[in-house]
C-alpha cells in the first residue's frame, strides 16, 4: 500500500507508525484532520492479518471520527489509533499499554486516545500513566467507559428512523436484530427490551451471547439462520464494519438500519446509495454512534453533564435532519455532506477570529 497515496485520497494530515523492542508493540495513529481543534479517537486493538488491513481499518475509522465531531457539533477533529496484535487472543499488558501511552505522548496533544474494540478503561488508565492525553480511564485517566452513551444515542438515532418512515415511534411491537452483544450491542438491547421491543441477536462470542439471553430476554439466533436475513424492524449493527455491501444489502429484509458499528458500509457511496433503491432507511453510523465521543470529547472540552447530555438528545434530531436532506438518495453520502459543511462553517469562523473580520463586530477584540 502506498501509504502518501492513500493519505492524499483519504485527506489525512498525519499517520504515524510504531515499533516499541521492548514489548514488541505495533500501533499506527492516524490524525485525519485538526480543522476544528485536537482530535480524539478510541484505540483499536486487533490481530489483523495484514499491515495493510490495520492500515486501511486506521484510515477509514479516523477519517469518520472526523465526520463524527463534526456532525455532532463539536469542536473537536478526528483520528484513531490501531494495535497490531501479534496473534487472536494476545492479552493486553500494562506494559504494552505504557509503551503506547508513550506514542501517544509524541503527538503532543494533537491525538487523545480513548477506548475502541478491545481496550478497556483500564487499558486506558495504563496509557494515561505515561500521557495526559487520554480519556476514558476511571483513575489515572478520566471519562470512564463510553459505551452507555454510545447506546443511548444509537437508540435516540432509532426514534428519528422510525419517525422518519412514517411509524410510530413505539418500540413496544417492533423486533429489532442485533449483530454484537458487546459494550454498546448489550446496553442498546437492554434499552430496547425495556422499551418493550423483541431483540435477536448474535454474537460469535457465545458467553456474551447467553448473557443478553439470560439477563435481557433476548433471543438468540441459531447458527442455521443469517441474523441479516431476518425480517425485522431495524437491524443494528453492534460489531465490526464493513458488513453492508452488495451481497448483504440485496437480502436485507428490514426497514431500517441503525447500529453502533463504525464503517457499517463497505463502500460508502454506492453501498449507501443501494440501501436508498431498496427503500431501507440507513442511519448514518457516525450519527448514530457519536454518543460515545460526545460524553468522552465533551469531557475533554469542559462541558457540563447537562450539555453532554443535551448533545446526546440531539443525535434523534440530527438523523432527522440528515434523512430529510437525503431525499431519496444515500443517507451515507448525505451525512458527509453534513458534516464537511460543518467543517467548512468552522474553519471560515476559526479564520475569521484569527483574522478579524473587520466588521466592527468586536469578534478579534
Ligand atoms: P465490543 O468488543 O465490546 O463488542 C463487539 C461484540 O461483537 C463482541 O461481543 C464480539 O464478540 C462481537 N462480534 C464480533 N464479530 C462478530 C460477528 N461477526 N458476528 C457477531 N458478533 C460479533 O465492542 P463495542 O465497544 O460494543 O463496539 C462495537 C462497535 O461499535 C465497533 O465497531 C466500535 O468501533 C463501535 N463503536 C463503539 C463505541 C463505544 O462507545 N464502545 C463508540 C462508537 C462506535
Amino acid at each position: 500500500m502506498n501509504v502518501l497515496a492513500e493519505m492524499q485520497s483519504y485527506g489525512h494530515e498525519r499517520v504515524a507508525f510504531h515499533h516499541d523492542a521492548k514489548t514488541g508493540l505495533k500501533a499506527i495513529i492516524a490524525i485525519h484532520s485538526t480543522v476544528l481543534g485536537n482530535a480524539l479517537g478510541g484505540t483499536r486493538r486487533w490481530a489483523y492479518a495484514t499491515e495493510g488491513d490495520a492500515l486501511y481499518d486506521v484510515l477509514r475509522l479516523s477519517e469518520g471520527m472526523t465526520y463524527k465531531a463534526a456532525a455532532s457539533g463539536l469542536q473537536m477533529g478526528g483520528a484513531k489509533s490501531v494495535i497490531i496484535m501479534p496473534a487472536q487472543g494476545h492479552q493486553p499488558t500494562e506494559a504494552e499499554a505504557r509503551a503506547m501511552g508513550r506514542f501517544v505522548e509524541t503527538l503532543a496533544g494533537k491525538y487523545i486516545a480513548a477506548e475502541d474494540v478491545g481496550v478497556s478503561p483500564q487499558y486506558c488508565d495504563w496509557m494515561a500513566l505515561e500521557t495526559k492525553h487520554v480519556m476514558g480511564g476511571n483513575t489515572v485517566s478520566h471519562g470512564g467507559d463510553p459505551s452507555p452513551f454510545t447506546a443511548q444515542g444509537c437508540f435516540n438515532s432509532m426514534k428519528a428512523c422510525l419517525a422518519h418512515t412514517g411509524r410510530k415511534v413505539d418500540f413496544s411491537n417492533l423486533t429489532v436484530a442485533i449483530q454484537g452483544v458487546g459494550a454498546t450491542g448489550f446496553r442498546l438491547a437492554k434499552l430496547l427490551r425495556a422499551a418493550g421491543a423483541a431483540v435477536l441477536v448474535t454474537d460469535v462470542h457465545v458467553p456474551t451471547m447467553k448473557r443478553a439471553v439470560e439477563e435481557l430476554g433476548c433471543v438468540a439466533l441459531g447458527n442455521d439462520r443469517n441474523l441479516f436475513e431476518e425480517k425485522v424492524d431495524i437491524l443494528a449493527p453492534c460489531a465490526l464494519g464493513g458488513i453492508l455491501d452488495a451481497s448483504t444489502i440485496q437480502h436485507l429484509k428490514c426497514e431500517i438500519v441503525c447500529g453502533t458499528a463504525n464503517n457499517q458500509l463497505r463502500d460508502p457511496v454506492a453501498d449507501g446509495e443501494m440501501l436508498a433503491r431498496r427503500g431501507i432507511c440507513y442511519a448514518p453510523d457516525f450519527i448514530a454512534n457519536a454518543g460515545g465521543l460526545i460524553r468522552l470529547a465533551g469531557l475533554y472540552l469542559g462541558m457540563t453533564e447537562g450539555e453532554i447530555d443535551h448533545k446526546i438528545v440531539e443525535i434523534e434530531a440530527t438523523t432527522a435532519t440528515v434523512l430529510k436532506q437525503a431525499g431519496s438518495g444515500s443517507s451515507g453520502a448525505a451525512a458527509i455532506a453534513f458534516a464537511k459543511a460543518k467543517i467548512a462553517a468552522g474553519a471560515a469562523k476559526k479564520q475569521m477570529a484569527g483574522a478579524g473580520c473587520g466588521s466592527g463586530c468586536g469578534c478579534h477584540s
